[in-house]
């Protein structure tokens, strides 16, 4: 990518906090030039970007305006890797701990080849407890690293057909009526909506979104609902509306409940977050019809890749999903998508300040660039 463009974004970085990461990275992008070159080894530089939605965007959870992401670029050989992950506060992330996660390992990645890439990502691991985002953002630019290097694109480095990928839903945040059947209807390019529940006035949402669409919905409640009881009611309504799959009915916690839950809902029941990584599977595998896998959950694009695999040998559906990102974070899960029954890669489209192009949708299906690497341009 251009220089300028890159240093454009510490423009739109993040809050005073970040200040002190900001200088670091900006005094290594003066000293860069004298480094650059074929022969000195691995260039590591990373910074905190604002992506700004384009509305309010209201969950259960939370409430925000903007979200801040962490990037990380990769450069050598003259070729540059771009990664991008998003923190999540739920697990104790923000951007700022993932940057200081970042600058911990940053000396063992100018030391490595980056297309020993999986080697690498075991030692980040081992090294690195968890800091899911910080991880994602090296995995993506990594990945985009190393397609570039062999000329190939993301989805053929996997063996996978462009094709072959699915409709992605555009999410509805939580709102007033009235604006929830706005949002929907500037959706109409959308055949499958995901709207966000979770409140006590469920039913009145499902319902005024009925009265202007019998398009296909899925409906995510991020641990909202309390009890097993509450759950398998609204579950029983949802079923009535046509809603086609429910994510994380019940707290992460509530295993024994889950359980229970999944052996009498009419509707399938996705496990988001209750289930992290690959490891979780085993344990959270009866209580859930499929998983929601997300890059800045598990790590990256290659533990995704991992982590489909199990879900399948647990004969579990696989739902991609993300979180609000930007086209960066978003192509390296969409190369992932011919592998997904569903996909929920929408981030992108959420925000006004995207900085690249690479994946675009035609009637919600997902389109896959065939540039190498991640397949990204600025913009
Ligand atoms: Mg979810």
């Amino acid at each position: 990518m251009k220089r300028r463009a890159w240093l454009g974004w510490m423009g739109t970085a993040g809050t005073a906090g970040m200040a002190g990461m900001a200088m670091a990275f900006a005094s290594r992008a003066k000293a860069e030039p004298a480094r650059s070159g074929a022969t000195l080894g691995t260039v590591v530089e990373m910074q905190v970007v604002r992506l700004h939605l384009r509305h309010t965007w209201t969950t259960v959870m939370s409430s925000s305006e903007f979200r801040d992401v962490v990037r990380v670029q990769i450069s050598r050989d003259g070729v540059t890797g771009l990664g991008e992950g998003a923190p999540i506060p739920r697990y104790r992330e923000t951007a700022t701990s993932a940057l200081r996660a970042l600058q911990s390992v940053r000396s063992l990645v100018e030391q490595s080849d980056p297309m020993l890439h999986v080697s690498l990502l075991q030692k980040i691991q081992r090294r690195l407890p968890g800091e899911w985002a910080a991880k994602a953002a090296l995995s993506g630019a990594l990945a985009d690293w190393v397609g570039k290097r062999l000329g190939v694109p993301l989805h053929r480095y996997f063996g996978l057909d462009a094709d072959a990928t699915p409709v992605t839903t555009l999410s509805i945040g939580m709102d007033t009526p009235e604006m929830t059947q706005k949002k929907v209807q500037e959706a109409a390019d959308f055949p499958v909506l995901k709207i966000k529940l979770g409140l006590n006035h469920d039913e009145e949402t499902i319902a005024a979104i009925r009265k202007v669409t019998q398009k296909p919905l899925r409906v995510d409640v991020n641990e909202g609902w309390k009890s097993k009881e509450i759950a398998a009611r609204k579950l029983d309504v949802l079923a009535k509306q046509g809603v086609e799959l429910v994510e994380q009915p019940l707290p992460a916690a509530m295993l024994a409940e889950a359980k229970w839950l999944k052996t009498r809902s009419p509707v399938p029941i996705f496990a988001d977050e209750s289930c992290l990584a690959s490891s979780d599977i085993p344990r959270i595998a009866d209580t859930c019809h499929g998983v929601n896998i997300k890059l800045d959950k598990c790590g990256g694009v290659f533990e995704a890749r991992n982590m489909i695999a199990v879900a399948r040998a647990h004969g579990l559906r696989v739902m991609l999903g993300c979180m609000v990102s930007s086209s960066v974070s978003i192509a390296a899960a969409a190369h992932l998508s011919p592998l997904a029954d569903v996909a929920d890669l929408d981030g992108f489209l959420l925000i006004q300040n995207d900085t690249h192009e690479s994946v675009g949708t035609r009637r919600g299906k997902l389109i896959l660039s065939d540039r190498p690497g991640l397949g990204l341009v600025p913009r």
